[in-house]
């Protein structure tokens, strides 16, 4: 068969026509469409062994600890080889060391504000959330969604939620700047417990605070009273954001790990650390199936210096030393899942989770 010029560029046009839409197509799956960051404040290797033995009676047990992709990722701050919540969130969120103390400002630098994951996510038309256990403007939510020079202006944190990057989702604990009133004049529904929390239609509601504590939620081990469980507002977070056909971004913390370690206290740890295994787990049955969703679990750094000696076997907690009341610079655990999961290998920094989340080059 003879092909004429005509037929000729007609074929040619229609190959590079699929060539571009398949290009087109490679570059708007090259980035997961929903994210979802889980992570245990002060949570190292040791903590996590402990829980898992607590929880099933052996290490290696938690939920995530079967992901696929697994790494080491160092913490240290621009200021200090051992981070705080704030420079390590920062690094996290930002993909930038700033000085301890710091909330996504470029410290040292210009002190311009960098850009959040979270931010990032609400460029691209999805619909954002921060669960903690702590205050909902402590260190590490802040470090998502909020810019200011120090940590410990929580109100200002909380009117940079309200008035700036306004999450759909702000589910912890109340300090200064975070009331019913500067919420509700923010535009957004107020739960207070668990039960309002369950009874809320989340196909409709748009932009929620819970506030289910003055202060910090209380420890798994001393009992939450009409507080939700992290699991809990994992789940409901992700009923309201999963309504947002363009995909979602979600921070989930399990902040009082961190205090636990502090207190050298290792029944608080380990049932605060089992408890975030249960927010993973809700994650990951809303994610699994999914080829668009990237989960990270990982830790800001590691909280006591904990060294585990003796599994004691399950329900039981083990025996154990501490180090320090302190947070240590002891690389700290990373796991993957889902889309883009594949780069979290070897040893990496916290400034490359950024990247990880955001990449589009296969
Ligand atoms: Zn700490």
């Amino acid at each position: 068969m003879k092909i004429t010029l005509g037929q000729f560029t007609r074929k040619s046009l229609a190959f590079a026509v699929i060539l571009l839409t398949h290009t087109a197509c490679i570059r708007s799956t090259g980035r997961p469409k929903n994210v979802i960051l889980l992570i245990g404040d002060g949570m190292g290797v040791e903590q996590v062994k402990a829980a898992g033995m607590y929880a099933n009676g052996e290490a290696g047990s938690l939920s995530f600890e079967d992901f696929p992709y697994q790494a080491q990722m160092t913490t240290h701050s621009a200021s200090h080889q051992i981070t705080d919540s704030a420079a390590g969130g920062t690094a996290i969120a930002t993909g930038m060391k700033v000085n301890n103390e710091t909330i996504s400002i470029a410290i040292p630098g210009d002190k311009t504000e960098l850009k959040t994951l979270l931010e990032y996510a609400q460029e691209r038309g999805k619909s954002t959330g921060l669960v903690t256990t702590t205050t909902i403007t402590h260190a590490t939510p802040a470090a998502f969604g909020a810019h200011e020079i120090s940590r410990y202006n929580e109100a200002a944190i909380a009117k940079d939620y309200l008035t700036q990057t306004r999450p759909e989702v702000l589910f912890g604990g109340v300090a200064e700047g975070m009331t019913p009133t500067t919420a509700k004049e923010a535009g957004y529904k107020v739960i207070t417990d668990a039960p309002q929390m369950a009874a809320m239609d989340t196909e409709s509601v748009t932009r929620v605070s819970g506030q289910f504590a003055e202060g910090h939620l209380p420890f798994e081990f001393d009992g939450l009273g009409s507080a939700p469980h992290l699991s809990e507002m994992t789940a409901t977070a992700l009923k309201i954001l999963d309504n947002d056909p363009d995909g979602l971004f979600l921070m989930v913390e399990g902040g009082r790990i961190d205090h636990a370690g502090h207190q050298n206290n290792i029944e608080r740890n380990v049932t605060e650390t089992v408890e975030f295994a249960k927010a993973v787990q809700v994650a990951f049955d809303w994610a699994k199936g999914r080829k668009d969703t990237l989960i990270i679990v990982l830790s800001d750094h590691e909280t006591g210096g904990l060294n585990v000696l003796e599994n004691r076997g399950k329900g039981e907690f083990p025996q154990v030393s501490w180090s320090t009341p302190g947070h240590t610079a002891d690389p700290v655990p990373v796991y993957g899942w889902g889309k883009n999961a594949h780069y979290i290998e070897g040893v990496i920094d916290n400034t490359e989770i950024f990247a990880i989340v955001t990449v589009t080059v296969e």
